[in-house]
């Protein structure tokens, strides 16, 4: 059933483990480690079955080293999933299990934090494994909480999108609807709102939107609602699959610039936005600030104001991916795809053989 998925396709491996006595059962993807380790972090859900958990490792896995070819980092693609409720399964037992697994595999796969995994868990995992980060801050050097940087990537990626799209060198005066202020989201907020941006919020989490409105003077809207209110820029920054062909055709945005990972339902909902003249800035363009955070973390020898420099660097990317879908007139997310697929296909035929010695 793996390797017939449609999902599967261009996986380097993916393993299975199992932990009898703390009940563990993880996936570690690994889509390709061209580039490098494949990095990626982990998710703790509680799958209804263990298919939907494949589906989900092999799809965000793929999407990791889409978003490490576009940042440029020396890093390939993966990600790992653990089965189970984060909030009653979750032990220090099961999180050290997952680290020796981790371990075992030798450094092919490095770890980080991701929903249902937060910093305190990774330290236990870095009790067991030294592939891990998303650690906690340590004075100058670069880590620690990837959110913050993550919504800087994604307002670089408005600035380039507006300026292309609206001809508007500042976001100054413009409205941004967010669906979703949680860690990301609310950074987001604040960067707007200092830039003088006029923002629409809804999150399920009534406290989350309630601080947006104290904090940045948002207008709240119901979560049914936030996706399709008279706005410049929709910013989905909550949940995956938001733009489907239906959601498509009443969204009044002329933009659409977010951190959500997986934001399209299909390739079909990209092409229904080119056809509505709707410009999409693909989600793992714009929202590789986090794991260029934790990549130089990992590196070590890197400051923490490298890693905002290098965030900076996503206006540019987008940029790039945007010009050429305006100047092709085709999906921003087709040519993303082209751009990242065809540097890791150049990394793959570049890469070395390992056991051929000098002669
Ligand atoms: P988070 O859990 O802190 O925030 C998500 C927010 O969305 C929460 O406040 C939640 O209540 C809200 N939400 C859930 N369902 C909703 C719905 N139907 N309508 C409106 N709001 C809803 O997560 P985060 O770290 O802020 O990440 C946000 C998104 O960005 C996720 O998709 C994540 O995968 C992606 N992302 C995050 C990072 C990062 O650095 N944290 C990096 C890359 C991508």
């Amino acid at each position: 059933m793996v390797f017939a998925a449609d999902s599967f396709r261009s996986h380097e491996s993916v393993s299975f483990f199992h932990d009898e006595a703390t009940g563990l059962r993880s996936i570690v993807a690994v889509h390709s480690t061209a580039f490098g380790p494949a990095f990626g972090g982990c998710r703790m859900w509680p799958y209804a079955t263990d298919e939907e958990a494949v589906r989900d490792v092999l799809r965000l896995s793929k999407g990791m080293s889409y978003k490490n070819a576009m940042a440029g980092l020396p890093f390939g693609g993966g990600k790992s999933v653990i089965i189970g409720d984060s909030h009653q399964q979750k032990s220090e037992q099961l999180l050290r299990a997952f680290g020796r697994n981790i371990e075992g595999l030798g450094g092919r796969y490095i770890t980080a934090e991701d929903v249902g995994i937060s910093e305190s868990d990774i330290e236990v995992v870095a009790q067991e494994t030294r592939y891990v980060s998303g650690r906690r801050q340590r004075g100058a050097a670069a880590g620690g909480n990837p959110a913050p940087k993550t919504a800087f990537g994604v307002f670089q990626g408005m600035r380039a999108a507006a300026e292309l799209k609206l001809g508007r060198t500042s976001l100054d005066g413009l409205t941004v609807a967010i669906q979703g202020v949680g860690q990301v989201g609310y950074h987001l907020c604040k960067l707007l709102h200092n830039e003088g941006v006029k923002l629409i919020v809804a999150d399920v989490n009534t406290q989350s939107v309630e601080r947006a409105v104290a904090e940045f003077g948002a207008r709240a809207v119901a979560v049914d609602e936030v996706l399709f209110v008279e706005a410049d820029i929709l910013s989905p920054c909550a949940l995956g699959a938001v733009l489907s062909a239906a959601s498509v055709d009443r969204i009044k945005a002329s933009l659409i610039v977010g951190a959500a990972n997986n934001q399209l339902e299909n390739d079909e909902a990209g092409e229904a936005l080119l056809r509505r003249g709707i410009l999409y800035a693909p989600d793992y363009v714009v929202n590789g600030g986090g794991i260029i955070s934790a990549s130089l973390e990992y590196l070590g020898g890197h400051e923490e104001r490298e890693v905002w420099a290098r965030v900076t660097g996503i206006y540019e990317t987008t940029r790039v991916v945007l010009i050429r879908a305006m100047r092709e007139q085709r999906p921003a997310n087709v040519i993303a795809d082209e751009i990242a697929e065809s540097r890791i296909s150049a990394a793959r035929a570049a890469r070395p053989n390992r056991l051929r010695r000098a002669s």
